[in-house]
Formats: C-alpha cells, sequence, structure tokens
C-alpha cells in the first residue's frame, strides 16, 4: 500500500520543480565517490570524495570533520574548530 503511495508522491514533486528551485536546499557538496587506488593500481576497498566546493579530497568517512579551505563556504563546518 504505502508503495503505491509513495509513486503518486514523486509524480507530485515533479510538478512542483519550480518551488524546488526556489527553496533552499542544500547543493551537492561532494563528488561521488571514487575507489582508493593504491600504488600498484588496485583498490584498497577505501572510497574518497571531493568537495565541489574547495576541491579537497577527503575519505568517504571523514567528510563531518573534513578541513575545508578558508575560501570554502564549508570551512569551519567540522566542527572540530572550537
Ligand atoms: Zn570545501
Amino acid at each position: 500500500m504505502s508503495s503505491n503511495d509513495s509513486r503518486r508522491e514523486n509524480a507530485n514533486d515533479a510538478d512542483s520543480r519550480t518551488t524546488l528551485e526556489n527553496a533552499p536546499v542544500a547543493e551537492p557538496i561532494w563528488s561521488e565517490p571514487k575507489a582508493e587506488i593504491d600504488q600498484y593500481g588496485r583498490p584498497t576497498g577505501n572510497h574518497w570524495v571531493r568537495c565541489l566546493h574547495c576541491k579537497i579530497a577527503v575519505g568517504t568517512g571523514d567528510k563531518d570533520t573534513a578541513s575545508h579551505k578558508q575560501t570554502c563556504p564549508l570551512a569551519g563546518t567540522g566542527g572540530i574548530d572550537e
């Protein structure tokens, strides 16, 4: 039952796209996760992402504590400066 309902909601979302553009929705911050490659060209099993604003690359698990560059709008949001 609930799956049918969510389908209907999705259809409504397409109609209200203009409202979404005006809403302060968070823009994408991180690039798609990339597999980390070791010096031999083999995947290490870890993944990293790149900040789309200041281009720093961090492990996928370190996004919340990443140290962004001062020019990045996300600088200081890591919560470790205080
Ligand atoms: Zn950044």
